[in-house]
């Protein structure tokens, strides 16, 4: 059983607890950590390199994999998605390798 948070567009949040063990983001587009997944990214949702402080990933903003959704880390609410022309080329060719 796990924790899981789902997201709807409108900023709004159901928080449908299953277990208390983990956190689980479902995002409205049907994504989840173990589909096309997250990532952390700018407030641009350009995907950056996460850095852990005190076990937790410090980036502010997540980038959802599955329909390029923003969502601030801390509130769960989604700031935007990324649209930019120069932010998608660059998530579409990131060298996954270097991540
Ligand atoms: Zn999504």
């Amino acid at each position: 059983m796990c924790a899981t948070i789902y997201i709807n567009k409108g900023n709004t949040m159901t928080l449908n607890l299953q277990d208390s063990t983990h956190d689980w983001l479902v995002c409205s587009c049907g994504n989840t950590p173990l589909g096309s997944g997250f990532y952390c990214c700018t407030p641009y949702g350009k995907i950056v390199s996460p850095s852990i402080t005190d076990g937790k990933w410090d980036t502010a903003h997540v980038l959802c994999m599955g329909c390029n959704a923003i969502y601030n880390q801390d509130t769960m609410e989604q700031n935007g998605t990324a649209s930019h022309p120069s932010v998608v080329d660059y998530n579409k060719n990131i060298d996954w390798d270097t991540y």
